[in-house]
């Protein structure tokens, strides 16, 4: 899509991408400039015009992909005159990282815990309905790993349809947690014990049980970032699941 546009208009050959804030504790974005050692073999291709941590500019110019973090909260008037300015300025909106995609610790309570600080003023960009029409892709991950951003940006330049698809997926769903992957790939017996899920979660709220070859789940640790779901080969299929 992108580079199909670029090369008709051969004077601006790069990607314009900038990335975003919202209510986050910034963890994606720090996750987005360690990808920058390996950037450098993008640098011919792709061009930084945003971030509050790494541009002076104070305007919001017009961007090809706008990389949103964090939660909207609805509270504050800035945020939502930002979103306002990104769906107005840029081409695609990406949420990264489980606060912009799923909410994450941002309306996280468990157990009998009272939300607090008023949960409900949290918004994932999955829900927002001005950005419906822009925001086709989800990252997942509290935060996500800067490979697994670095190869996302490169899908996005090559059009690999194929790896970008699962992220589609995502952005389409309004939770992605351990709750799921027990629910939707463990309990429909679906899961085929290979581990992946343990090793993708970053709090241990997945442990793999050697003995009956399926993995445990503890609710009280899990952030919802969503990893685990992502990192599983029986989850988000581009073909319809096996039946067993
Ligand atoms: S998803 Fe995790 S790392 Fe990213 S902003 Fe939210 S809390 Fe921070
Ligand atoms: S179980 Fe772990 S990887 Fe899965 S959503 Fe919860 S914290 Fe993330
Ligand atoms: S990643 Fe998926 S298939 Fe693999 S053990 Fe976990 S739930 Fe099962």
């Amino acid at each position: 899509m992108f580079f199909k546009d670029k090369v008709l208009n051969e004077e601006d050959l790069k990607l314009k991408i900038g990335f975003f804030h919202l209510s986050s504790c910034s963890g994606c974005q720090v996750a987005f400039l360690d990808m920058f050692e390996k950037i450098v073999e993008f640098l011919d291709t792709v061009e930084l015009v945003y971030s509050n941590m790494l541009t002076r500019k104070r305007e919001i110019p017009f961007l090809d992909v706008a990389f949103v973090e964090g939660a909207l909260c609805v509270e504050e008037n800035y945020h939502l005159r930002l979103i306002k300015e990104i769906n107005e300025k840029s081409k695609l909106i990406v949420s990264v990282g489980a606060c912009a995609s799923f909410g994450g610790v941002r309306r996280l309570s468990c157990g009998n815990q009272m939300p607090q600080p008023q949960h409900n003023s949290f918004i994932p960009l999955t829900e927002i309905e001005l950005i419906k029409n822009k925001l086709k892709y989800a990252i997942p991950g509290c935060p996500p790993n800067p490979s697994l951003l670095e190869n996302f940006l490169l899908a996005l330049l090559e059009l690999d349809y194929d790896f970008l698809q699962p992220f589609e997926f995502i952005a389409s769903s309004n939770d992605a947690s351990g709750f799921n992957l027990i629910s939707e790939v463990v309990n429909k017996g679906f899961c085929v014990g290979c581990g992946t899920c343990e090793t993708a979660c970053p709090t241990r709220a997945i442990s793999f049980s050697q003995s009956c070859g399926k993995p445990n789940f503890t609710p009280s640790t899990c952030v919802h970032c969503g990893s685990c779901l992502a990192a599983c080969p029986q989850s988000f299929k581009p073909y319809p699941q096996p039946t067993y």
